[in-house]
């Protein structure tokens, strides 16, 4: 069963730090045919549902170029999760886990990535598959696919740097 936001058999809450802003600002939203936890993915496919990702204003223009990636990367905010578990239990068998040993949606910073397949770019929207989100997650940025990307800056020297120079 997919969590709602109750605590399981030997789960650990703990009480946050209140949150600082760290700036981030939504620049766009997801749609999704999911509208409940029950029915979204665990992990997008990409042969899954074509889902739609929406650009706000001033960001449209920043999308000169995906175009020529088959795959991008995708980071939202998972907005409904909770975000004070360090253990949890994602087989609710009293089993847990270390929140950082996890994928799981509840985490302090309830980020979530995906590497979609491109499937269209028309004007602020792109179409994609892969996706694992409820229908209107807020979208924080997105990316080429690090495997298709080829740094366009020249070179530095950390580019070429290897261990043995560990301190
Ligand atoms: N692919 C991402 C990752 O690995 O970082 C997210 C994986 S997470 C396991 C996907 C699950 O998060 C979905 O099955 C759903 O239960 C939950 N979820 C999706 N959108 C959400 C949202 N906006 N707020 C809270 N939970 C969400």
């Amino acid at each position: 069963m997919v969590r709602e936001n109750e605590i399981r058999e030997n789960e650990v809450a703990v009480e946050p730090p209140s949150a600082s802003d760290a700036g981030l600002v939504f620049i766009g939203r997801i749609s999704t045919p999911w509208t409940s936890r029950m029915e979204t993915p665990r992990q997008g496919r990409h042969d899954g549902p074509i889902c739609r990702i929406e650009i706000f204003d001033p960001w449209v223009l920043a999308l000169t170029g995906v175009e020529a990636f088959e795959r991008l990367e995708i980071l939202y905010w998972l907005d409904r999760s909770r975000r004070d578990l360090v253990l949890q239990s994602p087989a609710r068998n009293g089993k847990v886990h270390g929140t950082f040993s996890l994928r799981s949606p509840v985490r302090p910073n309830p980020i979530g990535t995906s590497i979609v397949k491109l499937e269209a770019v028309e004007g602020n929207v792109l179409l994609v598959r892969g996706l694992d989100c409820l229908d209107g997650t807020p979208l924080l940025d997105l990316k080429p696919d690090r495997t298709l990307f080829k740094p366009i800056a020249p070179p530095q020297s950390g580019d070429f740097q290897t261990g043995d120079g560990d301190t």
